[in-house]
């Protein structure tokens, strides 16, 4: 469980409700950089009575990997024929959990890794309109009668892992055609829903993959689009309103205009929730939740999001278009780059909507997970999968709100925007002490900094005067 489980833990325990942020699409060990990203085409026939996909997708734009590749899909899937620009190739499977690994081979070899590759499957998926499921989670391919949830961790589409880097191509271009006739409305992350039953999806930007279709309405706002999430009007606009709002203040203290619509997708989970109950998942730019509808975190007074460590969340997840997305770290501070910022971005962002006594509940609540408990310094990280989820979530942010109370609100913000300005830079050390410099922060006083806080492995002692 990571620390912004936790965190969602905490927002959600004010009505007993539990939900989790999965950052794997934006963040996670297995996302590629967009120069990396295949492209899949094809189509879909689904059927939603029969709880039915058919499938026939090429993956092309493929990286060169050797035979040090599988083909990852969800084991409910029969596959009918994979094909490379050959001909039909054979394959061996081996199951891990909820996918297969395949890996395919000719002449009694396994294949060096193709350009493309095609694969026609059939999958068939229980539909639980009872009580008969006892678990639901982010990888299971749902069907509860009305909607069919499916996200890039339960394989639906073919995905290419990387044996030598531990990592799955997940994040695709595509041109998807999906014929569901009983389907009202489809959607596929990072485009708009549309009206079924046959419908079109074109993205030139990578995406996870995730598929909700079914028999729900969209409601579109400037800022965001709700699927399936019934919300009166006015609370909708209020909802929208809190995240143009978010969007806006990122926008005005990093420089950089937010091209991103935030999907907030509701559904009815396979697994029964007690009243005050709820999960979530994230799946950037979708937030998704099942339990607790959106209609209900917004106070009808106010029109503002009844809870700021709500409000917290939404930001950090909006923070990873920036961080996550504009800017992709690759070095060893990248979870720092990703994570950190990002919820340095949310603490300032609740500050300015609910006042400085959010900011300080933040900086208590993250003190308190790291306690005295031991932290390697920024500077000595050599693997950037070294990170743990309280560096990530709490010791990072309190370092930079530390850095903020020593230098000052604006120079940590000219920071994050020269981090936006410089892509293709190696997220590490050096890097994180030129953005310092170039930052205007002077020498004397950064390395006073450095030997007080960066340096010092207690975080009850680094952090003692904030
Ligand atoms: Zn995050």
């Amino acid at each position: 469980m990571n620390l912004k489980h936790l965190l969602f833990l905490f927002i959600f325990s004010i009505q007993a409700s539990i939900a989790q942020e999965k950052t794997s699409s934006i963040s996670s060990k297995k996302s590629l950089s967009k120069d990396l990203s295949p492209h899949i085409a094809g189509k879909l026939i689904i059927n939603m009575k029969a709880g039915t996909i058919q499938a026939d997708l090429k993956l092309s734009n493929l990286p060169a990997l050797d035979t040090a590749f599988r083909i990852r899909l969800h084991h409910g899937m029969n596959i009918k024929f994979m094909e490379d620009s050959t001909g039909f190739v054979r394959f061996n499977n081996r199951p891990l959990g909820d996918v297969m690994d395949y890996r395919p081979y000719s002449n009694q070899r396994y294949l060096v890794s193709p350009q493309t590759i095609r694969i026609s499957y059939t999958g068939a998926f229980p539909i639980y309109t009872d009580t008969m499921n006892l678990v639901d989670y982010k990888s299971i391919i749902a069907l509860n009668g009305e909607t069919l949830r499916a996200t890039e961790e339960s394989k639906w589409y073919p995905v290419i892992y990387d044996t030598k880097n531990d990592r799955e191509l997940e994040k695709l271009s595509y041109d998807i055609s999906i014929d569901c006739q009983d389907c009202k409305t489809i959607y596929i992350n990072g485009t708009s829903a549309k009206p079924g039953p046959i419908a079109n999806f074109k993205s030139t930007t990578p995406r996870a993959l995730l598929l909700f279709m079914g028999n729900y309405s969209k409601q579109e706002f400037p800022g965001s689009d709700f699927l399936n999430a019934k919300m009166q009007e006015n609370i909708a606009a209020s909802f929208d309103h809190q995240i143009t709002g978010i969007k806006t203040f990122y926008e005005q203290r990093l420089g950089v205009p937010y091209k991103e619509k935030i999907v907030f997708l509701e559904h009815k989970a396979i697994q029964t929730y007690g009243p005050n109950q709820s999960w979530g998942f994230v799946t950037f730019p979708t937030i998704a939740v099942a339990g607790l509808p959106f209609s209900k975190t917004i106070d009808p007074k106010t029109g503002k999001l009844n809870h700021f460590v709500r409000f917290s969340f939404y930001a950090h997840e909006l923070a990873h278009y920036y961080f996550g997305n504009v800017f992709v770290p690759n070095s060893t501070l990248r979870d720092f780059f990703i994570e950190s910022t990002a919820e340095y971005l949310s603490v300032k962002a609740a500050e300015h909507e609910y006042g400085k006594d959010s900011t300080r509940s933040s900086i208590k609540f993250k003190k308190g997970l790291l306690g005295e408990n031991k932290v390697i310094p920024l500077s000595q990280f050599t693997d950037k999968d070294e990170m743990n989820d309280a560096y990530r979530y709490a010791y990072g942010p309190l370092v930079l709100l530390a850095l903020e109370k020593k230098v000052g609100e604006e120079k940590v913000y000219r920071m994050l925007q020269n981090t936006l300005k410089n892509k293709d830079q190696n997220s590490n050390y050096d890097f994180f002490t030129k953005i310092i410099k170039d930052a205007g922060i002077p020498l004397s006083i950064w390395k006073e900094f450095e030997a007080n806080v960066f340096n010092e492995i207690n975080p009850a002692k680094a952090f003692r005067d904030l």
